[in-house]
């Protein structure tokens, strides 16, 4: 995921989620509020992270319950965007927040996203909660518009500019099996891929 700070606009909050505050690892949760599952990240390896996801089709209070523990495990790992294969889930769904958990208004909920229209190029750096340690740069659209369904089942609209349309692209991008590598140049991938090689031996990844 790209890096928290960078500027970017929310352009419509149509998708914001439940309005109450996630939970983070960092603090206590309120008494009314369910303390939340943070789920470990899968990492670069799993067969999980490079196949599509099956799309949503049930929408009911677990999917909720789901969207607010990723959001929570997404805080906890600093992160701004989660999907659900990175938590071993293989379906279409995914959770944005180029905020870091500062704006509630700020929480995404994408379940069967789909880019309609993208513009521009931003040639920027870019990392992955589930490739940690590495970063590399990646051209994205500078805007784009994706056509989405919320944690309800209510399809909606949203547009993106900068990071926050970067962040749809690489959770989009998981939902059909793709990191953030495959979009490297050939020696830069192999490069990670080597050096992931040498520390899963090491018994560090
Ligand atoms: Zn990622």
């Amino acid at each position: 995921m790209p890096k928290r700070g960078e500027t970017s606009t929310i352009m419509s909050d149509k998708s914001t989620s439940s309005k109450a505050p996630a939970a983070t690892a960092t603090e206590t949760p309120q008494v009314s509020l369910p303390p939340r599952k943070i789920y470990s990240i899968v990492k670069y390896g799993d067969p999980v992270l490079e196949k599509p996801g099956a799309p949503v089709k049930k929408f009911d209070a677990e999917l909720e319950e789901l969207a607010e523990d990723m959001f929570a495990s997404m805080y906890a790992a600093q992160g701004v965007g989660l999907a659900a294969p990175q938590i071993g889930k293989s379906m279409r769904f995914a959770v944005v927040d180029v905020t870091g958990g500062k704006n509630p208004e700020a929480k995404i909920v994408l379940a069967n996203p789909e880019v309609t229209h993208a513009e521009g190029e931003v040639r920027e750096e870019e990392g992955c909660l589930s490739i940690p340690g590495f970063r590399g740069y990646v051209v994205r659209p500078q805007f784009v518009t994706v056509k989405a369904q919320n944690v309800k089942g209510e399809p909606f609209e949203i547009r993106g500019e900068n990071l926050l349309a970067r962040a749809f692209c690489h959770e989009i991008d998981h939902l059909n099996g793709i990191l953030f590598l495959q979009h490297l140049g050939m020696l830069k991938r192999d490069m990670i891929k080597r050096k992931i090689k040498k520390l899963r031996k090491q018994g560090e990844w």
